[in-house]
């Protein structure tokens, strides 16, 4: 009996030979799978161009016409071979640099064919490199009409003959011989409520198109699929884990807390702060364990949410920590957090790389007294000699600078794990919030803290740097500070970018001892060093503080108003994004200036434009998905996407996964353990990719 599990090399055409190429480049082994290898664009093959028409400025065009003959010439590496090709309306040349004796046992002269290609201009001539060939009348029979798909060939397949074409084939007899065996696989009330084609036929579509609008219907049908049940999945994961979680219950409030908020506190909480400690408290009496996400941009305000919801932690007996990605921003959470906690009592500590020994020992002792009642720290929190009494709450901010593991390591700390707040600056677009964070509740701070002048955005190109200087240097007068970043440092010799050891002496020349003071901090210092140099930054000594990217996330010097970016077109969007959240943070209005070369990538010009254009984090998230594709995105680079998708795609698909996500809800808000018979086929579905996925929702 066959199957759609069948191994691809029983498919006509195939053959185990190319099985295995298949199988290691596109990792398509099965019948099934080569089904689901969708092709990336079609182009309509029902025009064709006369050869009198053709120039090199054309796209991929077909033509109709006759070979003359064959010619070898060169040799050696330039050997090649040409044909003559013509219509009635002029000839064109033909060449291929591979294949030779392929190509002329297998193309005659006087037959028509169709060819297909792109056209160049080769010595003021205009020629066709290995085109595509078929015969006309088989062309006209076959199944290809206005809509050809194009499949995706890796260099690999191109030297082993394995084309577009081939793909075609190969499809062609896989629904030859196996259409009967595709099976449904979303249940029949959904089909029918959204009014769905059925897999089947938009399988068919997709490789065979009959027209723009049942691909259009087909293509929608795929990606909601694949949407659909990868929401599923992690909506399911994360009731199951919901029901198991028995966690601490945070009911008290009492002492801290409130003296906190409503005598100590200098200013009003803004609402979104109030709306997501609302969130968090819910969590905290659920007698569930929390895994939520806060996202809020860059100056939000999340340290102080942060330290609310740990003294709530506190307030009922529990410790609670944070883990901050670099010493920096430990340290100034440090700061921060006793400054608003000064009246309190509590005892807070902090836990780094440069801890000194005998500090560490009497502070684990302390831990396990619970002496101590907030930690914070670094990595070096996770190591197994930090251990508390009872940790009832784990913070980790800017959560995507650390690994699955590490994390995971910090809540197993406690027999019963604790509750989980993560934080992140980087707004992640919302399309891949909720498939990487599906399993996660997500609270959002979209609202900053009141009177923040809006910062200025200004693009300069590097021959304005005069004017750069003669802006700081009145800024500086003022009484204002600077942040001036460089890509990293000595990344690469041979990129033509100024690093940070140039660019100092570029500043250093123009704002000398003893009127300015310049500061400098990057990653190859010891921490005691970057500590000192920050801390003359910070208490204001020195007016400019010059640095790579580890200032990067956090650092707050609400006296510093302008960013200048070198060469930032070297830098990421979220990354400017973050650097700008930097300034803004006084009372003045800030600055972010971001300094370019002169000669820019068409990807460099929009990303800065983008830059100069929105403040929103969200929106700036939004572009950088559309720029740059999920698999770039910070935030998701270090664990990498957790599944493949093979058809959606999250910068433009945003409003099906919204559908699929809904729907996927609302399914399990009716039949949480998928019981209902009408359901069955979500469970086999999810069993099944569950079986070749799996990792699929492990990020948390
Ligand atoms: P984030 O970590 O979200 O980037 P921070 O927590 O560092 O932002 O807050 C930025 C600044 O805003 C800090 O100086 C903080 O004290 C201040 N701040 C926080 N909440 C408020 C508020 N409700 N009103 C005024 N200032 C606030
Ligand atoms: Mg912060």
């Amino acid at each position: 009996m066959s199957s759609l599990n069948d191994s691809i090399q029983f498919i006509q055409g195939v053959g185990p030979k190319r099985a295995e190429i298949l199988t290691s480049e596109l990792n398509i082994s099965t019948i099934e799978d080569m089904l689901y290898y969708f092709p990336f664009k079609y182009i309509d093959r029902t025009k064709f161009y006369k050869i009198s028409e053709l120039n090199a400025d054309l796209p991929y065009i077909q033509i109709r016409g006759k070979i003359l003959e064959f010619n070898v010439v060169g040799n050696g590496k330039s050997k090649r071979l040409t044909a003559r090709f013509y219509d009635e309306t002029g000839g064109i040349e033909l060449v291929w640099f591979k294949g030779l004796t392929w190509i002329t046992k297998s193309y005659k002269t006087n037959v028509e064919y169709v060819i297909f290609g792109k056209p160049n201009l080769f010595n003021s001539n205009i020629n066709i490199s290995h085109p595509e060939i078929e015969e006309a009348n088989i062309f006209d029979k076959s199944l290809v009409t206005s809509l050809q798909p194009q499949y995706s060939i890796s260099e690999k397949l191109k030297s082993q003959f394995i084309t577009s074409k081939t793909f075609r084939i190969i499809q062609e007899n896989i629904f030859k011989n196996y259409f009967s065996l595709i099976k449904e696989t979303i249940p029949d009330y959904l089909i029918e409520k959204l009014k769905l084609i059925s897999l089947k036929e938009a399988l068919f579509q997709a490789h065979f198109p009959q027209s723009p609008e049942k691909l259009k219907n087909a293509r929608f049908r795929l990606k909601f699929e694949e949407l659909f049940y990868i929401q599923l999945n992690l909506l399911k994961q994360k009731l199951i884990r919901k029901e198991k979680s028995k966690c601490f219950i945070f009911k008290k409030e009492k002492d801290n807390f409130t003296k906190l908020l409503f005598k100590q506190l200098p200013f009003k909480l803004t609402n979104a702060q109030i709306r997501v400690l609302g969130e968090i408290r819910t969590d905290f009496v659920s007698g569930k364990q929390m895994n939520r996400l806060l996202q809020g941009d860059v100056g939000s305000g999340k340290t102080l949410v942060a330290l609310l919801s740990m003294l709530m932690a506190v307030d009922n007996g529990y410790q609670a920590c944070i883990m901050a990605p670099t010493e920096i921003l430990a340290n100034q959470h440090y700061n921060t957090i006793i400054k608003f906690c000064k009246d309190l009592n509590i005892t807070i500590r902090i836990l780094t790389g440069s801890t000194k020994k005998s500090e560490r020992k009497e502070l684990h002792a302390k831990l396990q007294n619970n002496e101590v009642n907030i930690l914070i720290g670094t990595h070096a929190l996770i190591e197994d000699e930090v251990k508390f009494l009872n940790l009832g709450l784990v913070i980790i901010d800017e959560q995507h600078r650390f690994g699955v593991a590490q994390r995971a390591r910090l809540w197993q700390k406690n027999v019963i794990e604790p509750h989980i707040l993560v934080m992140t600056a980087t707004p992640i677009p919302r399309t891949l919030a909720m498939t990487v964070y599906g399993d996660l509740d997500i609270s959002v701070i979209d609202e900053l803290p009141p009177g923040r002048k809006q910062i200025k955005t200004i693009h300069l190109f590097d021959n304005k740097r005069l004017a750069l200087f003669g802006f700081l240097k009145k800024e500086i007068a003022a009484g204002r500070q600077v942040y001036v970043v460089f890509p990293l440092i000595k990344e690469s010799e041979k990129l033509d970018y100024k690093d940070l050891e140039d660019g100092y002496e570029g500043y250093s020349r123009d704002f000398q001892m003893p009127e300015y003071l310049i500061s400098v901090v990057h990653g190859k210092m010891k921490s005691a060093e970057k500590k000192i140099a920050m801390k003359i930054f910070i208490t204001g000594k020195a007016q400019i503080l010059i640095s790579t990217t580890v200032i990067e996330v956090g650092v707050d010097v609400p006296n510093a108003s302008v960013m200048v970016i070198e060469s930032a077109e070297r830098f990421g969007l979220s990354q400017l994004h973050q650097l700008r959240g930097r300034v803004g943070r006084g009372a003045e209005q800030s600055y972010c200036i971001l300094m370019s070369g002169n000669k820019l990538s068409n990807e460099g010009q929009k990303r800065l434009q983008i830059m100069v254009e929105t403040i929103n984090g969200f929106e700036i998230a939004d572009k950088d998905l559309e720029l740059r594709g999920p698999g770039d995105i910070e935030g998701t680079q270090q664990s990498g996407l957790p599944f493949e998708l093979k058809i959606a795609d999250l910068g433009t698909d945003g409003r099906i996964l919204q559908i699929a996500k809904y729907e996927a809800e609302k399914i399990l808000k009716n039949d949480s353990q998928l019981q209902l018979s009408q359901n069955q086929i979500l469970v086999y579905q999810l069993n099944k990719k569950n079986k070749n996925n799996v990792n699929w929702s492990k990020i948390s």
